[in-house]
């Protein structure tokens, strides 16, 4: 019989470390179960300056993320690497399983986050790692003086071109409508910045090449013109970049878990699922503002949940 947690928390992103730093700070027995690598979206973020108090000039997400780790180590909360793959969660017990282990635990902390949305144009399957990417902090310096297309017009899209700028001789913002979504101080410095260039308008339809990515075709949805984008010779092949949102990593809980027609999940105000003793936090649950400072503060909301519940003094 493997221990019964007082909780587990799935996923170390800042909702899941700030969940386990409150509850190990709380005396509560907890684990955290990662799949990958710490972070969760921040890992591959350059810059955070919108962190509250932050204390490192030009911090980067794995920094920062670095912190919040050892902070909640420091309070006890428990690791373990792993993919958990089936739940049960209605019992007052809950039961977690992976292919190599089965974890317990009395409340669940769901913080498992959400991924990049992929672009959606013909093609796009076959050219990841071959052009293709949604992560400029993991790819851009294979880009190193080449030309590098962004999808997306939302505040990663617009970032993490200007982040690409750094490696990349020329950058070109494909979007889908005449203005950005951005906030309108990273617009500004898009506008300002002379490697940066627009196609408004427009989406990728199809991409192409022998083995790399070496042209694709750009509809305009105004016009219906299509425009074929080409390599420059020279360089023989050219990026591309998704950032057009993200997909929850909900796929679990699907059927289990109330959530809404996209996957992200429904709480209430202290992170409350529909299932008792199960709390969602951060980037998979329904909200209007997903950034570093909410999902943190969702992860302290539930973890401080998990101890009342348990706790005859509230
Ligand atoms: P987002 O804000 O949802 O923006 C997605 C962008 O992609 C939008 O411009 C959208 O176009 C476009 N798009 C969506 N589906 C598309 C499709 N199928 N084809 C082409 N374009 C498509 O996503 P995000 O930029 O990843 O940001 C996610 C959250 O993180 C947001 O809340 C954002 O504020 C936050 N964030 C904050 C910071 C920061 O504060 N520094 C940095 C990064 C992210 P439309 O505009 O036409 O809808």
């Amino acid at each position: 019989m493997s221990k019964i947690y007082d909780v587990i928390i799935l996923g170390a992103g800042p909702a899941g470390l700030a969940a386990g730093l409150y509850a190990g700070r709380s005396r509560l027995s907890t684990l955290i179960i990662e799949k990958g690598q710490d972070g969760g979206q921040i890992a591959i973020t350059d810059e955070i300056e919108n962190y509250p108090g932050q204390i490192v000039d030009g911090e980067s997400g794995p920094s920062l993320i670095e912190r919040m780790t050892q902070q909640a180590e420091k309070f006890g909360a428990e690791r373990v690497s792993d993919t958990i793959k089936e739940v049960e969660l209605e019992g007052e017990v809950k039961i977690l399983k992976s292919e190599k282990a089965e974890y317990q635990a009395k409340n669940v902390i769901i913080a498992t986050g959400a991924h990049a949305r992929p672009i959606g144009c013909k093609g796009e399957r076959e050219f990841m790692g071959k052009g293709v990417s949604y992560c400029a902090t993991c790819d851009a310096n294979f880009f190193e003086d080449f030309e590098v297309y962004v999808v997306g017009g939302g505040d990663s899209a617009v970032e993490e071109a200007m982040y690409l700028t750094k490696f990349a001789r020329k950058v070109t913002i494909i979007h889908r409508r005449n203005e950005l979504r951005a906030a309108k101080s990273i617009q500004e410095k898009a506008f300002a910045n002379p490697k940066i260039e627009f196609f408004w308008d427009s989406v990728v339809e199809e991409l192409f090449g022998d083995d790399i990515l070496q042209s694709m075709t750009v509809k305009n949805v105004k016009t219906g013109e299509i425009r074929t984008v080409e390599a420059d010779p020279d360089d023989g092949m050219f990026g591309l970049f998704g950032f057009i949102g993200t997909v929850p990593n909900s796929d679990v809980f699907k059927g289990i878990i109330d959530m809404d027609e996209r996957g992200y999940i429904k709480t209430d105000a202290d992170m409350h699922t529909n299932i008792p003793g199960v709390y969602a936090a951060g980037d998979v649950r329904i909200k209007s503002l997903r950034q570093v400072v909410t999902a943190a503060a969702d992860g302290a909301i539930a973890a401080v949940q998990v101890e009342r519940s348990m706790s005859d003094y509230f």
